[in-house]
């Protein structure tokens, strides 16, 4: 069964979901392009009326919806709520903005006038990841259908409800049928999908797995296509940081949402003048949080989405051991029910061991000791991600020098990455590419079309 509803933290499925079948898959694409012919000319006002209801349900049902991510993929309550809210935010802020953002621009010929103008595509399908089953889909609903296009979405496989409730959002919020449509498919269908006429772009937040499959089956359709994956970012500590602020972040960078971010910070880079220091606070800090029920307020270190992740992430921590990391801290499973891992540090992994180049998705830190401020940026950028990163110095000046220096989408200085609706989000190399949020995310799937004015006489031929 690929979708089920399983609560890691205690390891007992609460509900199994059948996939579509392919006609009835078949039928919900009908349904798309059909209400696409209507959506695309509806005005912005009302398409904006119905994004921010939307919004607007989703503030007054926080609740309701943090429950089901902290059910699925036990993400500690208080973090679903901030989730939950800031989904609306995102929704909200698109309902706002979009009409402006897409506004026609002038151009400035030598002749004549023109303007470049911004018109939907059509049914984008967007395949998105459990560990924000929420904000993830609000990134790709709320500018795809302001744009005037209609989105279709693959949630992952371990967050069916989550997936649900988001759809039925947009019925409760007066949307028309297929406007936005979950599809419970497996991966064979997700080709399908993306091969089908019908879908005109294709969006993914997930593994490099995943995006090398999507976008090449995208791009052998000639697709538009903006790919969000996965990240190994650094935290670097340059030898004037303030520890007393730094090792906060170092903790929230490494175990908000178990760990489990995109963005987190996952390669601690730390100048060797003030590396002692800030290896101690932070295994202090780290031994300080409590497992224990996502839904406990008072819990501060939640289990990961599901076993296999666990287990997973066990054997890469395995396997970076066996290839010469040294465990400085944590490395195994906690002796609890349900999928919970150690807080972990790894030293020592050198640049041939494979976990040099590896993200991990979970609450394990790797710790490198650098002498200066160069080896600290070149070391960053010895990666295959290119997601984002941050640099800690009081010297703003130089953090922001740091920032330029390294090769990622996103740089942070004396904090650590995390987005805001008005932020474009996105990184290069492994990464991937394509932005979301912000101006640019409502810009990846709309026509810039060149409309051009000039009364000349055609040249002879
Ligand atoms: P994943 O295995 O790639 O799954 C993500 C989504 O892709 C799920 O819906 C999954 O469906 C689907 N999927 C995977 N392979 C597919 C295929 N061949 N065809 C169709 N659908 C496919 O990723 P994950 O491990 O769950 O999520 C974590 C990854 O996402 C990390 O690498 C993380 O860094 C990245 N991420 C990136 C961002 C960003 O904005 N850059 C944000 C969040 C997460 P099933 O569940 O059914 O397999």
């Amino acid at each position: 069964m690929a979708y089920e509803s399983t609560n890691p933290y205690n390891g007992k499925t609460v509900k199994k979901f059948d996939e579509l079948t392919d006609a009835q898959l078949e039928t919900k694409i009908a349904a798309a392009a059909k209400t696409y012919e209507t959506w695309k000319r509806t005005p912005y006002a009302e398409r904006a009326a119905i994004v921010a209801k939307a919004a607007e349900l989703m503030h007054a049902h926080v609740d309701k919806f943090a429950h089901l991510a902290s059910l699925e993929m036990g993400k500690l309550i208080n973090e679903a709520r901030g989730e939950v809210n800031f989904s609306a935010n995102i929704l909200a802020y698109y309902a706002k903005n979009g009409e402006r953002f897409l506004a026609p621009t002038k151009l400035h010929p030598t002749v004549g006038t023109a303007h470049m103008e911004s018109s939907p595509i059509g049914v984008i399908f967007c395949v998105e990841p459990w560990n924000f089953p929420f904000y993830q889909l609000a990134r790709v609903a709320g500018p795809h259908m302001m744009a005037g296009n209609v989105v279709m979405v693959k949630h992952a496989g371990c967050v069916p409800q989550c997936a649900m409730a988001f759809e039925q959002l947009w019925i409760d919020a007066g949307a028309p049928v297929g406007l936005y449509t979950n599809l419970l498919i497996s991966h064979q269908q997700s080709d399908k999908v993306i091969d089908d006429t019908r879908i005109k772009g294709v969006a993914l937040t997930g593994s490099v797995a995943a995006g090398r499959s999507i976008a090449a089956r995208a791009g052998k359709n000639l697709k538009v296509s903006s790919m969000e994956l996965g990240g190994s970012d650094a935290f670097i500590v340059l030898e004037d940081a303030d520890l007393e602020k730094t090792i906060p972040w170092a903790v929230w960078g490494r175990m908000f949402n178990a760990g489990q971010t995109c963005c987190a910070a996952k390669r601690f880079i730390v100048v060797d003048e003030i590396a002692d220091k800030f290896l101690e606070k932070f295994k202090t800090a780290l031994s300080a949080l409590k497992p224990g029920d996502p839904m406990d307020e008072k819990t501060t270190h939640g289990p990961l989405s599901t076993e296999s992740a666990l287990v997973d992430l066990l054997k890469q921590v395995d396997g970076a051991v066996a290839h010469g990391a040294k465990v400085v801290m944590g490395g195994k499973r906690i002796d609890r029910p349900g999928s919970f891992m150690q807080t972990t540090i790894l030293a020592d992994v050198k640049p041939d061991n494979p976990a040099f180049r590896d993200e991990f998705f979970g609450p394990v830190a790797m710790f490198f000791r650098v002498k200066d401020e160069d080896e600290a940026i070149a070391l960053a950028n010895d990666s295959d991600f290119g997601l984002g990163g941050s640099v800690f110095t009081k010297d703003v000046a130089r953090g922001k020098r740091v920032a330029s220096r390294v090769e990622t989408g996103m740089m942070f200085i004396n904090n650590i990455d995390w987005s805001d609706a008005e932020l474009p989000f996105g990184g290069i190399k492994y990464s991937g590419y394509g932005r979301e949020l912000g101006d640019m995310g409502i810009q990846e799937f709309v026509n810039k079309k060149l409309v051009r004015e000039s009364d000349v006489p055609a040249p002879v031929v």
